[in-house]
This record gives C-alpha cells, sequence and structure tokens, in this order.
C-alpha cells in the first residue's frame, strides 16, 4: 500500500516515468508478497491495544512422517476496548502450501464465525463485549509452517524441530499477538512420537507416554514472556543437570552424540548465572536450560531456554561470551523487554556490555579493553556505511542487528558507568530491573532511573549517544613551550553535529606514562594548557579506553 501512494506523490514525473514506477512498485509488492508477507502483515497490526492477553496454552501436535504442525491455541484475555471481533496474528496458507489454515475458532466454549485474512485471523464474539471482559479464545489451525518452526536435520542427520521465533516469526506456528509489548504466560503441550525430548520455557510438569509409540510432555511458563522468546525444542538430547546458581537449576541438552563435550562447553553456565545473579538481582524465572540446537543464529536468549547453533559445541569451553550474551538476555530483553524494536539495545546493548563485564570479572581489565577496542572499531566501520543513531525506527527488524544495537549499545553503557562511577551504575542497574522486571521498557525509562539513582541531568548523555548518529571525529595537534614549560593541545571535532564530553589526555615522558589530564571537549574547536617540567614524548587520546571516538593527536 505504501508503495502505491508514492506513485501519486510525483506529480511531475512523465507517463512513461510514472509507468516505470508502477511496473517496478507492483514486482516489489509482488516480491514481498511472496517473500515477506509475514513480516509486512505484522507490522500492521493496530497498535491500539484491544486486548491484554493474560495466557496462552498451545497444545501442539508433531509427528516423524510430514511437516504437519497440528495446533490448537488456548488464549485467555481481557479488553482494553468495546469490540466485536478480535485480530491475532497467524501466518495463513501461502502459494507453496505452506501457512496455516483454521478450522475452528472458539468463544468460551461457543464455535464463532471467524476470517482468515494474509498473515491475520479475525475472531468474531458471539455478541460485542467491553472494556474488562475476559474471554477465552481457542484457535484451532493446521499446516506446515512456513518460518518460526524449523523442522530440520542436525549436523549428524537426525531430524530436530526447533522454535525461532525473533524478531516476529511467532505467529508463523503460533496464534497469538506477535509484538514485543505484549507478554503473557504460556503452557506449551506437545504430542509428539516417544524418542523425542521435548525442550521449552518454564517447568516441565508433566510428561507420559500416551501409546502408539507417542509422548506428552506439558511445559509451564507462569512468567509473562514475550512471543519473541517463546519457544520449544524436539530432538533426541542427551540431559544433564550443570549445577545450582544461587539455587536456580541449571541443565544442559545437547545431542547424545557431543554429549561429553557439549556438557563440558555448557556447564559455564552455572558460573555465568551465579555472577549475573550476584550484580543484577533474583533471577527472573524457575530453570535455565542450555541448548543445543538448529537456531539460524548463533545464540538465541530464549527465556530460560536459550539455544545455541549446534556448531556453538567444541569441548574447547571457548564460549563464555556467547553464553554469557544469552544469559545476560533474560533480564535484558526477556524480562525487561524493549517496548518495540526501534529500542532493541536496551536488549543487545546490555547483553554486549553485559558479557563484556562477566569477562572483565573473570578475566581482568585488560580482556575488558582488548574488547571494548575491538567493539569500537566495529562502530565506526559500521557508521561510514550506516549513518544512523541507536534507537533507529526501522520497520526492517533484522538489520536492526547491528552494530548500533550490539556494540555501541554496549559502548553507551560503559560511558554511562565511567561517567557515574561502579557503585552508582550498578546500583541504577539494579533499580531499572526491580522497576521493569516483566514488563517493557523504552530508552527514556532507563534514563529517568539512571538521572533519579545518580542526581544527575542525563538528556544530553542519551540525545547525542543514542538519539544521534555517529561519534566524534577528533584532530588533534600539540606542542611543548620550553620557556614557559607549557604543553598546549588543540583539538577540533570533525564529524556532522556535535558532541560534550570530557575527554582524558595521556602524558608519556622518557617512555612512562607520567600523568593524565582530563578537559571538557565543547564545540568544534577547544584547546588548553598544562605545566609539565619536560618535554613529553607523546600525548595519547583516551589512554584508559572510555571514549567511543575515532581520532589522531600529534605534535606540530
Ligand atoms: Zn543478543
Amino acid at each position: 500500500m505504501v508503495l502505491m501512494s508514492y506513485i501519486y506523490l510525483l506529480p511531475g514525473r512523465s507517463r512513461a516515468c510514472k509507468r516505470f514506477f508502477m511496473i517496478r512498485a507492483l514486482s516489489i509488492l509482488l516480491l514481498s508478497i511472496i517473500f515477506y508477507a509475514p513480516l509486512l502483515h505484522a507490522g500492521e497490526f493496530p497498535p491500539s491495544r484491544v486486548m491484554d492477553v493474560l495466557h496462552y496454552d498451545f497444545s501442539l501436535s508433531i509427528n516423524d512422517s510430514n511437516d504437519i504442525l497440528k495446533a490448537r491455541a488456548d488464549i485467555r484475555l481481557r479488553l482494553l476496548t468495546p469490540t466485536s471481533r478480535l485480530p491475532f496474528h497467524l501466518a495463513g496458507l501461502r502459494a507453496d502450501g505452506k501457512g496455516m489454515l483454521v478450522s475452528k475458532a472458539m468463544e468460551n466454549d461457543a464455535a464463532v464465525f471467524f476470517v482468515q485474512q494474509g498473515d491475520k485471523i479475525l475472531v468474531d464474539l458471539t455478541q460485542p463485549a467491553g472494556v474488562g471482559q475476559e474471554l477465552d479464545i481457542i484457535i484451532e489451525y493446521h499446516g506446515i509452517p512456513a518460518d518460526g518452526l524449523i523442522y530440520s536435520r542436525n549436523k549428524y542427520g537426525h531430524r530436530t524441530i526447533f522454535g525461532d521465533n525473533w524478531p516476529n516469526r511467532a505467529h508463523n506456528w503460533l496464534a497469538c499477538v506477535d509484538e514485543p509489548a505484549y507478554k503473557a504466560p504460556v503452557d506449551f503441550e506437545v504430542i509428539a512420537p516417544e524418542h523425542y525430548q521435548v525442550v521449552a520455557n518454564g517447568i516441565k510438569i508433566e510428561e507420559t507416554n500416551t501409546g502408539n509409540h507417542l509422548r506428552y510432555t506439558h511445559w509451564k511458563e507462569t512468567a509473562p514472556l514475550p512471543t519473541k522468546v517463546m519457544t520449544i525444542g524436539l530432538a533426541d538430547f542427551a540431559v544433564q543437570y550443570a549445577g545450582s546458581a544461587e539455587g536456580v537449576p541449571v541443565y544442559s541438552w545437547v545431542y547424545p552424540e557431543d554429549r561429553a563435550r557439549g556438557f563440558h562447553d555448557y556447564a559455564e553456565a552455572v558460573d555465568i548465572l551465579s555472577y549475573f545473579i550476584r550484580q543484577l538481582g533474583s533471577y527472573p524465572y524457575r530453570k535455565l536450560a542450555n541448548v543445543q540446537s538448529k537456531t539460524i543464529f548463533g545464540g538465541m536468549e530464549n527465556a530460560n531456554c536459550i539455544f545455541y547453533s549446534e556448531l556453538s559445541v567444541t569441548g574447547m569451553g571457548r564460549d563464555g561470551d556467547l553464553l554469557a550474551h544469552e544469559i545476560a538476555h533474560q533480564w535484558f530483553g526477556n524480562t525487561m523487554t524493549e517496548t518495540d524494536f526501534s529500542q532493541l539495545w536496551l536488549s543487545e546493548g546490555f547483553a554486549t556490555y553485559m558479557a563484556n563485564l562477566f569477562l572483565e570479572n573473570k578475566y581482568g581489565r585488560d580482556t575488558l579493553v582488548k574488547r571494548l577496542r575491538t567493539d569500537r572499531d566495529t562502530v565506526i566501520s559500521f557508521s561510514q556505511r550506516n549513518h544512523s543513531p541507536v534507537v533507529d525506527s526501522s520497520s526492517d527488524y533484522m538489520s536492526l542487528l547491528n552494530a548500533n544495537s550490539y556494540q555501541k549499545g554496549g559502548w553507551v553503557l560503559h560511558m554511562l558507568r565511567v561517567k557515574l562511577g561502579d557503585s552508582v551504575f550498578w546500583r541504577s542497574v539494579r533499580s531499572y530491573y526491580r522497576q521493569f522486571r516483566e514488563r517493557n521498557a523504552s530508552t527514556r525509562d532507563l534514563q529517568n532511573i539512571m538521572e533519579k539513582e545518580s542526581g544527575t541531568n542525563l538528556a544530553g548523555f542519551f540525545d547525542q549517544w543514542i538519539y544521534q548518529a555517529g561519534q566524534p571525529l577528533l584532530e588533534g595537534t600539540w606542542w611543548y613551550d620550553e620557556r614557559e614549560k607549557q604543553v598546549t593541545v588543540k583539538i577540533t571535532q570533525e564529524q556532522a553535529g556535535s558532541f560534550q564530553f570530557p575527554l582524558d589526555i595521556g602524558i608519556y615522558i622518557n617512555g612512562e606514562k607520567t600523568g593524565k589530564k582530563t578537559f571538557d571537549i565543547r564545540g568544534k574547536t577547544n584547546s588548553f594548557s598544562f605545566k609539565s617540567a619536560a618535554r613529553p614524548d607523546r600525548l595519547v587520546l583516551d589512554p584508559d579506553t572510555n571514549l567511543l571516538f575515532q581520532g589522531t593527536l600529534i605534535p606540530k
């Protein structure tokens, strides 16, 4: 639809040009329908909240002879506006035969009329219902998931089935409201051939062989989850209790062929989880499972049921970074969820920096510095290709998995920590968690809490680092006046837009670092002087790796 109105906004163009645009627009539209229909439709869901989902119960039947999923979604909800029709996301049948066909919809056990429109299902109520009314809607459907629930073969050739919902691919197999701001507790009740073990969010409350070589497995998650981190996984697994992290049981689920290597690699999760519980406050869930899987990502932070790429298992235990990143997401992204994907850095930036902090705690400051420098290089090279701010309202959610959300988000948190000091930083993060556990948060919510805890106005800080694109590009020169015993430094900001920040300058005399001076950089041109008994051999910008910038400081 956007493309069509775009054509009529081109009054000055010739008919031939319009025809070209029309053909181009139609072909893009057609390609979009074929390839991107699920994503486009998901974005169209009415932003006004029609309802609050209180609970999902998904009953799923999976077999080995084909990839057809039979499903029943039992959705408990409360109305936020008077309505006679409820919309849900569910991927409809496509030309290639994949997608879901709804066979029945019910309201409180009474069959009701429904219509499938693209990737939505609209369910009519038996009568108009008012604000605050609670309803049970049941939707029965079946089909081959086009995405979101991945039927595959693992690296050993065995059939596996793994949910992979990020960002809004859940509605390919789950009738739901597929947006991060709609969170609800979820039950998964799965009937599958008995050779599979089934893992999911929450606690396993039942496992029963039902005859005909089938098994029923019921997992119950009582904490509200966004759909992006709801999941199930079916495979032939080896399962180990890896230990307890401050009372939270941690399990490793790996392919039987990778049993020894996988148990070894994933065992590090116990220490990582303990570290984050001590730093952040109590874990928001009742268990943590680390699962070898077929996710399309290197790791996917599904709530308390983290899926890692099957290639993550090496037996070398080198993936503390990956494990720490995904485990940090249990706080940042899962229980404290961004209000929408423009705020993705609240998930990815925090997970990136929290992994860095875990590694700093484990291996020391040098490890943190090395990682910050690599991250800074990544941010700079990304900003040269893509001049966009961290908070980015792009509707192409996959494209938001970029250096702004991850490394720059992490760097902003590092600069906040430097600015506020360790104890205020951690106190603010813990306060953020206390207030937004099981809820949704925006950048402004984080800023408000940081300001309250520190007593510092951070509007300028957030504006320049989060809402303004790029980072400082500094060109500096310095000279020494022998007579005055004085060093003068001149720094200019060369990037578009202006930043304000404290700049550290390291002083080296006879090859030794003899001191550090800090100056406030404001505006495009800055100069300052300081006394020095001897001529420095060099001055170094940001010697402690506390600033996201690029630049040079050379003698005149
Ligand atoms: Zn992440």
